[in-house]
């Protein structure tokens, strides 16, 4: 079983839904992505900053699901990074209403002496600088390092952000953003201008309509598990980043096929994300619920058709 970093935000969300309202619950890219990966029994550890206003209470919660949290640095007197969002009737486009970096703004990350080895590296979204200085403080060069961001990032600091992506193996970004990035509107258009920045493999995250995974001229689809009712879309991409890497990191087989089923896992978790607000249904989720979806997937997926 193979060691899993994770850095990205943690955070304060404020969440708006066609459903219902939140006030500063816990968010951030790492809790999502954490959380869905301890569902893989993996080891792993968050790097990130949070202020003196953040609760111990969400703290707990982490390090009770088996997540280092050492190297979440607390700064002393500081505010927590805040996020707020309103969601649009359909689900699938959202609008960022505040962002409040905060405690991010200057964060300087180190990684922990026993995790400069991890075998997998996950820089979920937060700033491209801190995402560098973690690349630069890995020991050994990971088996793989996986990158998600956001549009915030394409437009608060591009230059970093080209020289992060540069770097990794395999990129996951929303069907806007890979447009946004690339200039292209065809995906598959964007996913070649991006792999040419440097990534060997891209996954393209399409919400409702699932992920697409590419590498060269090979392309994988996994759709989404289509659900009657969607509550908060918030921390799908983060859950299904966690699912792909905490799922990589257990099997330790990082070949394209194998990333096939790394997708199938990502969507599987990100599918119960979406059904309560922030991390409350990742938080209650057992294996057997888990197992059972998958299979559902696997159905909605599966025909035989005769080639002749
Ligand atoms: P997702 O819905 O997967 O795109 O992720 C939503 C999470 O991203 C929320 O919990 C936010 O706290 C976090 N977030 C929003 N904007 C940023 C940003 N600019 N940098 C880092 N994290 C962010």
């Amino acid at each position: 079983m193979g060691r899993l970093l994770i850095v990205g935000s943690v955070a304060f969300d404020a969440i708006e839904t066609p459903f219902g309202k939140t006030d500063k619950i816990l968010g951030g890219a790492a809790p999502f992505i954490a959380l869905a990966a301890s569902k893989f029994n993996v080891e792993s550890a968050i790097v990130s900053v949070v202020g003196e206003d953040f609760p111990q209470e969400y703290l707990d919660l982490l390090s009770n699901n088996g997540i280092d949290i050492s190297a979440i640095n607390i700064v002393p007197g500081g505010r927590t990074f805040f996020w707020r969002g309103r969601y649009h009737n359909d689900l699938n486009s959202r609008d960022t209403l505040e962002t409040q970096l905060n405690v991010l703004a200057d964060f300087n990350p180190i990684v922990p002496e026993q995790y400069r080895d991890s075998e997998v590296l996950m820089l979920g979204n937060l700033n491209p600088s801190v995402q560098l200085s973690v690349i630069s403080q890995m020991e050994v060069k990971p088996k793989l390092t996986v990158l998600d961001t956001m549009n915030f990032w394409m437009d608060n600091a591009l230059d970093e952000l080209l020289e992060v992506i540069a770097k990794v193996d395999v990129i996951t970004i929303n069907d806007e953003e890979a447009r946004q990035l690339s200039g292209e509107y065809s995906l598959v258009k964007a996913a070649a201008k991006i792999h040419a920045m440097g990534p060997k493999y891209i996954v393209i995250k399409k919400g409702e309509h699932g992920a697409l995974l590419f590498q060269n001229d090979e392309i994988f689809f996994a759709p989404a598990l289509p659900l009657k009712e969607v509550f908060d879309p918030t921390g799908a991409g983060d859950t299904f980043a966690g699912g792909f890497s905490g799922y990589l990191a257990k099997t330790q087989d990082y070949s394209f096929e194998n990333m096939k089923n790394a997708v199938v896992q990502g969507s599987n978790l990100a599918s119960f994300n979406v059904e309560k607000f922030g991390t409350e249904r990742l938080l209650n989720l057992d294996p057997m619920t888990i197992y059972r979806r998958l299979e559902q997937f696997k159905k909605l997926t599966q025909f035989d058709i005769e080639l002749s």
